[in-house]
Parts: C-alpha cells; structure tokens; sequence
C-alpha cells in the first residue's frame, strides 16, 4: 500500500461491517478503504480522507462470492416448460457427433457478457461454470487463459479452472441413457487443468486464482477422480465437483460403481477435504437412500470440512432443493451459494433458497434472510479457504457493494438485511467495487464495457445457438418442435 493512493470514505444509512465472527450493522456507518484494502468500518473515522462520498439511503456491504457461476448463454433455462429434459437436449443423443457449438471467439464473448452481468448484479468473486454439453469434449486451456484475461480486463475477482471428464451421457431415441468413456482424454484435461492453475500464480494478478473442476461424478472414472485429488493435494487449491444433482447421475452411479452413492464414490477417492465444493448435493443416499446413508454422508462431508454450494433458483425449478439448512449446519457443513442459472441475481438466489428452505422442511424457522444472507458472503469466503473476502472489516479486500434502498420497489425498510433478501434483487445493486476499484458504477459499467451492446449481441448469439438444437436431440426434430411456444403466436406478415 502506497502512501500516496487516495484514502475513500463511503458512507450509508446502513453498512454491513463484521465483528466478533459475524456481520455486524453499523447505521449511519462508514467504510474507508486505500488501495485494494479496508482499513475502517464504523463511526467517526479519525484519519486523512480525500475523497468523501455519502450514498445516502443505502446498504454497502461485502460483495457476495458466487460458487457456481454461469459464465455462458444459459441452455437450462430452455427446459423450464420444455421437458422431459433428455427429448430436449439435456442429454446429447447417440446419434449426435460431438463438436464445438460455438466459435472459440463467441465462447470468449459468452465471458465477457457474463463476467459484467455478474459484476451489475453485486456478485464479486466468481467461479464459472459453463455447460459442455454442446462441446466436442469439454473445456480446455487455451480457452481458460482467454477467460483469465477477460476477468482482468472486466475486474472480477475470479476462481477459474477447466472442466475436464472421462465421458459423458447419451441418450438412445427411447430414452435409454448409456455412458461414453475416454479416459486418457480425462488424465490429459487433468494435465491442462494443473498447468492452468500455475500459470495463473504467475502471471495474474492475485484477482485470478485457480481450482480443479471435474465436471459430474458420473462423467470421471476412479482413477481420474483418484488423480485429481493427489493433483489437489499437490496444488493445494479448491477443487469442485457437481454432485448428488439429478437421478441419471444417481443410477449411473449406482450401476458403474458396485452400488455405491455419489458421496460414497467421492470419498473413497480421497476427494472430500476443506478444499472442496459440492454444489448441489440434493439426493444423498445413493439409489436406495435410507436415513442412516444419508446421515452417514452428511456427516462425512462435514468431517472433511467441505463445503455445499447450493443453487436454490436452479434446485427449485428442477423441482428440487437439499434437506435442510439445519441439518447441514448440525454435522458441520459450510454452505455457499452459486446463481448456476439467468438471471444471475444472489439476491433472489437468497430469497427463493429461504423460501424452499421453510417449504420443505415444513418449518417458517427454518432459515433466515441472514442465513441465506451469510452463505452468499462468509459461507462463499470459508469454503475458498479466505478470510479476507466476503465481509467488510479492517484488512479485509476492499470488495463492497451499494444497494438502493431509495427505489420505491423495495418497499418498506425494516431490517436492512430482510428487506434487500425478500424485497430486493440484483438489479437495484447500485454500485461495485473490486479490490478497491469502481467497476460499476450507478448502474454503469466503468471497465470499457457497455451493457446495452452485449446484451444485444449476445441475443444474436443464442439465436444462433438454439438453431444448433435438433441435431443433439434424439430424432433429429424440428425446432419448433423441441421448444414450443407458451401460447398460439402470429408473426408479423412482415417476417413471414
Ligand atoms: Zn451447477
């Protein structure tokens, strides 16, 4: 820290600072940074200030750590009323000859558009995921190094690595799922993974971290997931694994490995440690769970210090949603967030995850707006191993984000923290500060992006994109046949 870079001063009606290991709500509070670095939140600050600026009626508060971010045009959300997913293709049909859907400069593209839609939604640190489902294998290095540089160009603080696996599902005409296996190609994105993440230690900044990231459990053989977790250990970096998602993974996993669960499969290769992610985690128990597998899980994931990464947006609308905020935090078990899905909004994120909290444990106690609250902030920072990110202290990364209280669609302000979690959402994020710097600001972007212009550019894409679908479906239909309408539509003669 120079002595010469500029003291700034925020003040709000509310700042979320943190004290005695949690948040802590200083009204008519103030937090003053230098550089990339906190050195004062509360009351009164004594010291030399040379920029001064009140946001008036408003919340500054740690910016939220999204673990499961989409850092691509969203495919799952063609799903929502098209279904069942395997007819519409969420799984690739046999028939189908993998390759690239998109062009490696609009896989660039898709990026840059999300890591700003990210950013305008408060979300600072991100680790993207993409869907491979239309790749010819999966993600690779040279895409990965392009993505590094997009996040230092957008000013994102990033969690990035290369989803690699041994196969992947398909589909027959009739439904019946079958697995595809390579599993040199595996070990070899393993190898890239790995070269990635010390390529990042030494040349980005420290913005730019990386982490293994195997794509699903059921797509990894034995000895990649074996592999991984000696390059982990090697690396000593995160490492994340999609799990416990839907019911093809379930059997598949079942059936290739001699009755074992995901968890099961998982922990007998070495993979469970405080290092580790788990989105999902929604069927525990394997095919037959019973409640003593279940427990015996939950509680093998808490040993490790792993930690959940929970989606509620994208859980709900499969119909689906872990067992209880609760019983998780009873055996121990950290709990993060990720967005998974459009619109990449935390803040609904927290809403819909308390709601189906209460929803299916049957209980209006369940959870609270500052549970979910926490899990987007402290819960994101302890599963990355970090105590700098995720709350607003003196020493913490000047990571903070401003949210209006002042637009007349939140409502009526009560307790800052429930009204922003149940009467907010992303889009009434004022401003954005990474690692000190102003990356959005009233609304707009200050990193050379425009908004506007990715947006459209990015409709024109996955216009392109919805075109490439017939050919991953089973039976090759039409279009129109795969994505209907939600009501009869008349197109202007003027298009016909
Ligand atoms: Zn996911």
């Amino acid at each position: 820290m120079s002595s010469s870079s500029p003291v700034i001063r925020r003040k709000a009606k509310y700042v979320v600072g943190y004290k005695d290991g949690d948040h802590h709500i200083y009204q008519d509070g103030e937090v003053v940074y230098q550089d990339n670095t906190v050195i004062f939140v509360g009351h009164d600050y004594e010291g030399h200030i040379d920029t001064d600026i009140d946001e008036g009626n408003a919340l500054i508060g740690p910016g939220f750590i999204d673990l499961d971010a989409i850092v691509d045009l969203d495919s799952t959300v063609l799903a929502f009323d098209n279904q069942p997913g395997w007819k519409k293709g969420r799984v690739p049909s046999k028939n189908w000859q993998r390759r690239e859907t998109y062009t490696p400069e609009q896989l660039a593209f898709n990026k840059l558009y999300s890591f700003n839609m990210l950013l305008m939604n408060g979300i600072t640190t991100a680790a993207p995921i993409t869907s491979i489902l239309y790749r010819e294998w999966a993600e690779t290095y040279d895409e990965f190094v392009t993505a590094a540089d997009i996040a230092e160009q957008t000013g994102i603080r990033a969690v990035l690595g290369p989803a690699y696996m041994s196969g992947y599902s398909v589909t027959s005409d009739d439904g019946k799922f079958s697995m595809r296996f390579n599993e040199e190609r595996g070990l070899a994105g393993l190898r890239d993974a790995a070269r990635f993440i010390s390529l990042l230690e030494n040349d980005y900044s420290s913005r730019i971290t990386g982490m293994l990231a195997p794509d699903r459990i059921e797509g990894c053989t034995p000895k990649l997931l074996r592999e991984s977790a000696a390059v982990r250990n090697d690396l000593d970096c995160t490492l994340r694994l999609h799990s416990c998602q839907g019911p093809l993974e379930v059997d598949m996993v079942d059936a290739l490995h001699d009755g074992k669960s995901s968890i099961e499969l998982i922990n007998s290769c070495g993979l469970l440690s405080n290092k580790t992610l788990l989105p999902h985690l929604q069927l525990l128990g394997g095919k037959n769970p019973t409640e003593d597998r279940v427990h015996d899980e939950l509680q093998l994931i808490g040993q490790a210090g792993a930690s959940a990464v929970i989606c509620p947006l994208v859980a709900g609308r499969h119909a689906k949603y872990f067992s209880g905020l609760t019983r998780f935090q009873s055996a121990g078990i950290n709990i993060a967030l990720g967005t998974d899905t459009y619109p990449v909004d935390m803040i609904q994120n927290m809403h819909v995850g308390c709601i189906l909290s209460r929803v299916t444990e049957q209980s209006i106690t369940e959870a609270s707006a500052a549970d979910y609250y926490r899990a987007a902030t402290i819960g994101g920072a302890k599963a990355l191993g970090r105590e700098d990110i995720g709350r607003l202290c003196r020493g913490s990364k000047a990571d903070l984000i401003v949210f209006d209280f002042a637009s007349p669609f939140t409502g009526q302000l009560f307790d800052p923290i429930t009204t922003l979690v149940i009467n907010g959402n992303g889009r009434d994020v004022r401003s954005v500060i990474v690692d000190g710097i102003l990356v959005v600001d009233n609304h707009k972007l200050k990193n050379g992006n425009d908004m506007a212009h990715l947006h459209a550019k990015a409709q024109d894409q996955y216009q392109t994109f919805m075109g490439t679908f017939p050919e991953r479906c089973p039976g090759t239909p039409a279009l129109d046949e795969i994505f209907q309408p939600s009501f009869r539509t008349t197109q202007s003669p003027a298009n016909a």
